[in-house]
């Protein structure tokens, strides 16, 4: 009941913020409608160009650490490109949003409750009723956050990358603004709740 009457007042809320800073953010041209992790248990920084595999590549996302588990939502409306598993990005799902913008989230669940076995299969990662080719809501649940891939040894996270024209996109300060405006939400559900 709680969790129905947060989603519904988070969607209200956001919604009202989007429609809201469209004039100014038209240049920018891509405003993330929801965090992609549910919950405040969240941590990212601006991890953005760090080195990886000993220089010979840099990070090219931020990496969203939530406990295992925690639901991964579509950050604004799109169609799912690929849902599928690759030897670095694990478990990932790709979304095609308007003009041209594109998420991806990497790493997701590979294990079974309670256990780091690497034994879950598709279903421990992706939400059920999922296709390639489905067109999904913003807000809507897709997957959940894990270790699976080359994050195996890293405590549990969703690898996120942001696209447009084939290039990739720092994220943080789209991250940024949507984690501050989800907290905005939380914080006045939890006002209002302690009445
Ligand atoms: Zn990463």
């Amino acid at each position: 009941m709680r969790k129905l009457t947060l989603l519904a007042l988070v969607a209200a809320l956001t919604s009202t913020l989007v429609i809201a800073v469209t004039p100014a953010a038209a240049d920018e041209g891509f405003e993330f409608t929801y965090f992609p992790h549910e919950g405040i248990d969240v941590d990212f920084t601006n991890d953005w160009g760090r080195p990886r595999d000993g220089g010979e590549r840099t990070h090219k996302g931020t990496d969203v650490f939530s406990p295992k588990l925690t639901p991964i939502v579509a950050v604004a409306d799109g169609f799912i490109t690929m849902m599928g598993k690759g030897d670095r990005p694990g478990y990932q799902v790709r979304i095609r949003h308007a003009n041209g913008w594109q998420t991806w989230y990497f790493h997701l669940n590979n294990d079974t409750p309670g256990t780091d076995n690497n034994r879950g299969g598709p279903d421990s990662a992706f939400a059920e009723g999922l296709e390639e080719g489905m067109f999904v809501e913003a807000g809507t649940v897709i997957g959940y956050v894990g270790d699976s891939g080359n994050a195996e040894p890293t405590p549990p996270h969703t690898h996120f990358e942001l696209h447009r024209g084939g290039k990739a996109i720092n994220p943080y300060y789209h991250l940024r603004d949507a984690w501050r405006r989800q907290q905005r939400v939380y914080r006045l559900f939890n006002s209002l709740e302690l009445d």
